[in-house]
């Protein structure tokens, strides 16, 4: 039996304050594949990686959102969380108060809690993973980013340097283990040296268990990080797809020749 695809998208038509944003996107992932997604700014890349996660700003008008063969348009976020999806911010918060461990551990006995438990957002009495447990797995996961020990001594975020809020949130992905992660934008704001050291704790991360959706702007972290497909989105649906050659070929050409190709076809 082909197992269906742990994500998939149908023609999906989303409203961002009544305005239709993303007009028709339909998209398949599965575990160990790593898809990029690519696109100019204002295409909807972010809109949709929100609406995966359950957004409430974001209202669904079409389609469906498939997660492991079932609808998540009525699951809260963090239902969706602990389903396995994952989703790694354009724009990460700080949380002054909270340190990095408290926060991953909170949010790793939320993971694990059976389903139902902590309903209304509450953290679920059952504690998931003993604390000496969880300290050999956050310092093993850590070490494999390179981290500094320190580092989970911090507050989250608070006053965190571009590159160590994207590396915070590789290593919420490492600790998590979600089936599926969206990665919006993860390169942006990183210098090289950064951007090389977050995209080796992606690569160290991927493999079979786990699916990819690399949302990127520039090609650049697709030196780094190789996506087994590449989509192009344009005004709020997927245009193209290909092969990661597709990825070199926009580097070379940009966006305009899709824009071209569109308006051809039409
Ligand atoms: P991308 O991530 O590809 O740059 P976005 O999804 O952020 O694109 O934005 C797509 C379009 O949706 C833009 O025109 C943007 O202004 C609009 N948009 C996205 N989120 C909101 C929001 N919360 N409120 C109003 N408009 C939004
Ligand atoms: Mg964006």
């Amino acid at each position: 039996m082909i197992q269906s695809p742990e994500l998939v998208v149908k023609d999906l038509h989303v409203a961002v304050e009544g305005k239709e944003i993303l007009k028709g996107l339909s998209l398949e992932v599965r575990k160990g594949e790593i898809h990029a997604l690519m696109g100019p700014n204002g295409s909807g890349k972010s809109t949709f990686a929100n609406t995966l996660m359950g957004h409430p700003n974001y209202q669904v008008t079409a389609g469906d959102i498939l997660f492991k063969g079932e609808s998540v348009l009525g699951l809260e976020t963090d239902a969706r969380a602990r389903a396995g999806l994952f989703m790694a911010f354009q724009y990460p918060v700080a949380i002054p108060g909270v340190t990095v461990s408290n926060f991953l551990r909170t949010a790793l006995n939320a993971r694990l809690a059976p389903p139902g438990a902590g309903a209304n957002g509450a953290v679920p009495a059952k504690r998931g993973i003993a604390p000496k447990e969880f300290r050999s797995l956050l310092r093993e996961r850590m070490g494999l980013l390179r981290m500094d020990d320190s580092f989970a001594q911090r507050y989250l975020n608070d006053g965190f340097s571009g590159g160590e809020k994207k590396r915070a949130e590789i290593l919420q992905l490492a600790v998590l283990k979600p089936e599926i992660a969206v990665l919006d934008e993860t390169d942006s704001g990183l210098d090289i040296d950064a951007l090389r050291i977050v995209s080796e704790g992606v690569n160290a991360l991927s493999g079979p268990d786990l699916g990819l959706l690399v949302i990127t702007h520039y090609q650049r972290i697709l030196n780094y990080i190789k996506p087994h497909f590449v989509h192009v989105m344009l005004d709020g649906r997927i245009t193209l797809s290909g092969g990661p050659e597709l990825a070199l070929e926009l580097e070379r050409r940009g966006y305009d020749f899709v824009r071209e190709g569109n308006e051809a076809a039409r």
